[in-house]
């Protein structure tokens, strides 16, 4: 592998001083062997003076009392945890919660880290900021916490995927932002990434990148998944109300990690609590027929960590496949690929069709319409909540709500909608 940049003021990382599970990323941004800088020379500054003002804001009761009142009053937390009593009864086996992210302004986790990066950004002076987005959900809640700090906005994103995203692409322009067709390669998200870093290369006096998973060079998994944790801090304390425990068993699913490693943060250091990642197992677990990183990846270097990569025997990107484009990436969170190697988190996928098909039985037993990413982590409590005694608990991030997969999910089982 190769070599990691170490960059001498970043030691004095104060997270040390904090929890066992704030020990992690060490000062240079490693979980371990994965994470790290892996950045063009002109954005080794930025980069470092990021990471110092997240830590400075961090340790700021101001900022975190400022973040508090904005996930509260504008973004709609806390979230409710919902004992799904209709999806139990037709499992049977263990008492499922969900964790209600779908419930949140903008539609789905995204919005508690596009609002602590635009608050941060705010605090750091810049006027202006830039983000890139695949299925356009990020784009969309960074657009909205923008306008919240008056903040100058483009989004950038494959003209490939704004075909597909046309509403979300509206949305975002609704809410002032400028939204950069990328015509490069296969003109999806991995092309945004890119130019949104050339955007940053150039910009970044003035402009913060808010980039949308736990994901990239450090500060960003650490920062993005800080700022996340507020779900398993809100999920911890109401299981206790509920239940009077801790849940058996965390099921969320996998992207670049986000939803996840948010949902899971707080149990980390509980033995007795299984975690269990999803990721997209699209057709099959064949190159080019999925995005499960962890069944068909290896390690390797993309768009600014080391981590499980989705590669070619000569290192060259794959292409994926996942019937929910939030999932649909090469790589995954530094974070993730450590605790997979640790063994605290174990990792599995769910195919499409088992999606789908958790989809339509979440409307069918609980009325809620779940997104198509989410649906992966329900795929999985449908495999193991039956197993499980009556009397265990199974908690379920449902990271977003579907209202924006209806379409697609209509033309993927096969029908079509006369609208
Ligand atoms: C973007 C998205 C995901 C995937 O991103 P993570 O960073 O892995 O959480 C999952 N669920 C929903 C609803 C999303 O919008």
């Amino acid at each position: 592998m190769a070599v990691f940049f170490i960059m001498g003021d970043m030691r004095t990382d104060p997270a040390a001083r904090n929890a066992p599970r704030f020990s992690l990323p060490d000062a240079s941004g490693h979980f371990g062997a994965y994470g790290g800088v892996f950045a063009p020379e002109t954005l080794m500054t930025p980069l470092a003076e990021l990471a110092e003002a997240y830590l400075e804001a961090r340790d700021s009761a101001g900022f975190q009392d400022e973040f508090a009142a904005l996930l509260r009053d504008y973004a709609g937390r806390p979230t409710l945890l919902y004992h799904a009593v209709g999806l139990t009864r037709h499992l049977g086996g263990a008492r499922i919660y969900l964790k209600r992210e779908d419930m949140l302004h903008t539609g789905a986790h995204k919005i508690n880290n596009a609002l602590g990066q635009c608050l941060l950004a705010s605090r750091m002076g810049k006027r202006r900021v830039i983000a890139e987005t695949g299925a356009g959900q990020h784009g969309v809640a960074t657009a909205a916490a923008a306008v919240k700090f008056g903040l100058e906005c483009v989004i950038y994103m494959g003209a490939a995927d704004m075909e597909r995203q046309a509403l979300n692409v509206y949305r975002m322009r609704l809410m002032g932002a400028e939204v950069r067709a990328v015509h490069a390669g296969q003109k999806t998200l991995k092309e945004a990434v890119n130019e949104a870093f050339r955007d940053w290369v150039a910009s970044s006096r003035n402009t913060h990148y808010v980039l949308g998973t736990a994901y990239g060079a450090h500060p960003f998994p650490m920062m993005v998944r800080d700022f996340q944790s507020v779900i398993s801090r809100e999920s911890r304390a109401q299981m206790l109300e509920a239940a009077g425990r801790l849940p058996d068993h965390v099921v969320a699913c996998v992207g670049g990690g986000s939803n996840a490693i948010g949902a899971f943060f707080e149990y980390l250091d509980e033995p007795s609590v299984a975690l269990t990642g999803v990721e997209a197992g699209g057709r099959s677990i064949s190159p080019g027929e999925h995005a499960a990183r962890f069944a068909g990846g290896s390690r390797g270097v993309l768009q600014g960590c080391a981590t499980y990569i989705l590669q070619d025997a000569e290192g060259q990107i794959l292409g994926t496949h996942s019937v929910s484009a939030g999932l649909d990436y090469a790589a995954v969170g530094p974070e993730h690929a450590h605790y997979r190697d640790t063994g605290r988190i174990r990792f599995t996928h769910a195919s499409d069709t088992e999606a789908l098909d958790a989809f339509k039985l979440l409307c069918r037993t609980e009325g809620i319409l779940p997104a198509l990413e989410s649906s992966h982590a329900l795929a999985e409590a449908v495999k193991l909540a039956p197993a499980m005694p009556r009397d265990s608990l199974l908690l379920v991030n449902l990271s977003g709500r579907g209202d924006k997969d209806v379409w697609h999910a209509a033309r993927a089982m096969g029908e079509t909608l006369a609208l």
